[in-house]
């Protein structure tokens, strides 16, 4: 049996940015692919200005999606149908079918029935941090961890059997990253996400980041799918109007940290390293 990646992102476009490239990497390779989405979005703005014709800007999020899972080729798509909760502080956030407002042990038994459906080598989501500090990530962090921990619970009652997870990541951005991404930008002539300043203090400490994945061969397709979601990811915005060498630079690899490990000198190239000797 192929091996299987699910990665839970707060948002459409979420899954394009963070986590296009190991997408297209494992479903080039054969894996079975799954992504779930936890809002639709809502509160986004139609950055780009586009013609809805008529569409709210969820029902036109959700064909973005759609059309990017196809560039991605993943093949298992869920949403857990939450609303997005916008930025921290604004009213959305308390809206009562907010992803932010959702009860946690019900966001996380409906994403534990599909971790016991889908029975997933890999899962990956957001840090605690929310990545950058937006509710709705913050909120995809506990859900998911908490979801893999029901999912093996056989004492919770949910559908299908119980199945412990082999491997659990957050997706991240080390320190020395963030630095060169933010020096490659600056150099390009470009506005940089962290500022004008020397150097950002933006990222993780690269002690911790284990897990670096080459996607270059697969950033084609990663961009592709990012510029699917046309209403959020303009052609004028930095991810996409960046050199194509720039782009390497931005986003040829992803990194993440593994889970409930303590970390070790092991340093991955691939979420899958040794998962054909776990199954
Ligand atoms: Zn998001």
């Amino acid at each position: 049996m192929p091996p299987t990646l699910l990665c839970v992102h707060p948002h459409p476009d979420d899954e394009s940015i963070a986590c296009g490239g190991v997408l297209a990497r494992a479903a080039a390779a054969g894996a079975r692919t799954v992504v779930v989405t936890c809002t639709g979005g809502e509160e986004g703005e139609n950055l780009a200005g586009i013609d809805l014709g008529g569409e709210s800007l969820a029902e036109h999020r959700r064909r973005e999606l759609a059309d990017a899972l196809d560039v991605l080729g993943v093949e298992g798509r869920y949403r857990l149908g939450y609303r997005d909760s916008g930025m921290a502080g604004e009213a959305a956030n308390d809206h009562p079918a907010s992803f932010h407002r959702a009860d946690l042990d019900e966001a996380a038994g409906a994403l534990a029935v599909i971790v016991r459906r889908e029975r997933p080598d890999v899962v990956v989501s957001d840090d605690a941090q929310g990545t950058y500090g937006h509710p709705d990530h913050v909120k995809a962090h506990h859900v998911t961890a908490r979801a893999v921990a029901l999912a093996a619970d056989p004492h919770a009652d949910l559908a299908a059997a119980p199945f412990a997870v082999p491997k659990r990541y957050v997706h991240t951005l080390s320190r020395s990253r963030a630095r060169q991404v933010h020096r490659a930008l600056l150099a390009a002539g470009l506005a940089s996400p962290f500022g004008d300043g020397a150097e950002p203090a933006f990222g993780t400490d690269d002690a911790a980041v284990g897990t670096r994945v080459d996607v270059r061969p697969w950033l084609g397709r990663k961009r592709a799918a990012m510029a699917a979601h046309a209403s959020q990811i303009g052609p004028d915005s930095f991810f996409l109007n960046t050199p194509q060498e720039v782009f390497a630079t931005l986003f040829g690899t992803e990194e993440f940290v593994r889970q409930g490990v303590s970390p070790t000198d092991d340093a991955e190239d691939d979420l899958f390293d040794g998962v054909t000797a776990v199954r």
